[in-house]
């Protein structure tokens, strides 16, 4: 680890400055479903600490790393933190300092720069989810109240894009359809951000890898470019997934201002929502019980808010960090599973609903689980 002075006190600053008053323990997820200080907030970035001060060994380093690594980026240690601090942010950096990390933004690279590697993952979770479309079903199949369509056609809306993400076009490629049609439905002429693998960069960021993750957002900053909107008047960019959305509004956007600041980033789910009348939405038939788990990277509350007038039964997750996030999911099944069962734990439902892919495949693996726009499109066909 070769650290200018510069970069060490950088690293080094949210270490010393944490008055480790442990605000931060008390809402993180980790530290909440182990009770271990190791993987709590303040844990953490007295591990980062240590890593930086090079008092470990090598091993010490890779339990270190694998410490660090646990932290779900559920971004609730920067919302409670008096000091304002970012605690997951440095240990994405530290981390990735460290020889395993090296090896991690090296995978995140391919990742997102390999087309080939890309498509055979989202392929393969494409061919494990067995899901056949005819788009051409839903347009006979669905109706939606004339009254809606004509109130949301106004010109104040002005160029709107549509992103998928590389998950609308492989596992959620059904949803992706269902947004496409509920948008076209209600009268809003969007433009889709089409190419099928084009990445916000969520895997380098997330792997401290921000130089290729600049680089990755400018060729995002050109796609927008080439769409042919108008960036000089308002854009609405829609993005499927509240990981993404956050990515591009938190990150891209600020890093690219110039050329962005017209840009609104929504939300698919979000979006879709304050498009539809929800008091001309009446359910004739009962869905039965869910519960409703709404992911860390979009504290929206529109769509309970949208439930809600429609009387459904449902029940929200008290426990909001399901166990997806960062590299949980594939790195820390212990951890990852720990999580996911919290957030159903002492619950009685019939299925789960969340607009985040990344939360619906991990939630997947202990009960059913519809995506929200699946939930929408289901009542306006009970119109
Ligand atoms: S809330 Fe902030 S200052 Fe307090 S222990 Fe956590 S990181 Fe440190
Ligand atoms: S981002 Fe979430 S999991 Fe990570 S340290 Fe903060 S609160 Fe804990």
């Amino acid at each position: 680890m070769e650290l200018s002075v510069k970069e060490k006190n950088d690293l080094i600053f949210d270490p010393l400055v944490c008055v480790r008053c442990g605000y931060c323990k008390s809402t993180c997820p980790t530290y909440l479903a182990t009770r271990d200080e190791r993987f709590s907030p303040r844990g953490r970035l007295i591990l980062s600490q240590k890593l930086l001060e090079e008092t470990s060994n090598f091993i010490e380093q890779i339990a270190i790393y694998n410490d660090l690594d646990t932290c779900s980026k559920c971004l609730e240690c920067e919302r409670v933190c008096p000091l304002n601090l970012r605690p997951w942010f440095n240990f994405i950096k530290v981390k990735n300092r460290t020889f395993m990390g090296k090896i991690e933004t090296y995978l995140a690279k391919l990742l997102v720069n390999s087309k080939l590697f890309f498509g055979f993952i989202f392929s393969a979770m494409w061919r494990w989810k067995h899901r056949k479309i005819e788009e051409n079903l839903y347009w006979d199949a669905i109706s939606v109240s004339d009254r809606n369509a004509e109130s949301n056609t106004g010109s104040d809306l002005h160029d709107i894009l549509f992103f998928p993400t590389c998950f609308g076009y492989t596992v959620f490629a059904e949803e992706r359809k269902k947004f496409q049609y509920l948008f076209r439905r209600l009268g809003v002429n969007f433009k889709v951000l089409s190419e099928k693998f084009l990445c916000c960069g969520a895997p380098l960021l997330l792997s401290g890898d921000f130089e290729s993750f600049r680089e990755n957002s400018r060729k995002f900053v050109l796609k927008i470019k080439k769409s042919g909107a108008n960036l000089t008047d308002k854009v609405n960019l829609i993005v499927m997934g509240g990981t993404c959305s956050w990515i591009i509004r938190d990150f891209i956007v600020p890093d690219n201002f110039e050329e962005l600041k017209n840009v609104e980033v929504h939300e698919a789910v979000d979006f879709l929502i304050s498009l539809i009348d929800s008091d001309v939405l009446v359910v004739k038939k009962n869905i039965g019980k869910f519960l409703l788990h709404k992911p860390c990277h979009n504290h929206s509350q529109s769509l309970e808010k949208f439930l809600s007038k429609l009387r459904l039964d449902y029940e929200v997750t008290d426990f909001y960090c399901c166990g997806f996030g960062g590299s949980l999911f594939f790195k820390h099944k212990k951890m990852s599973d720990l999580l996911g069962v919290n957030t159903i734990l002492r619950k009685n439902f019939d299925f789960i609903v969340s607009s985040s892919p990344g939360c619906i495949i991990q939630l997947s693996k202990f009960a059913n689980v519809r995506h929200a726009v699946d939930l929408i499109f289901t009542i306006a066909q009970d119109l």
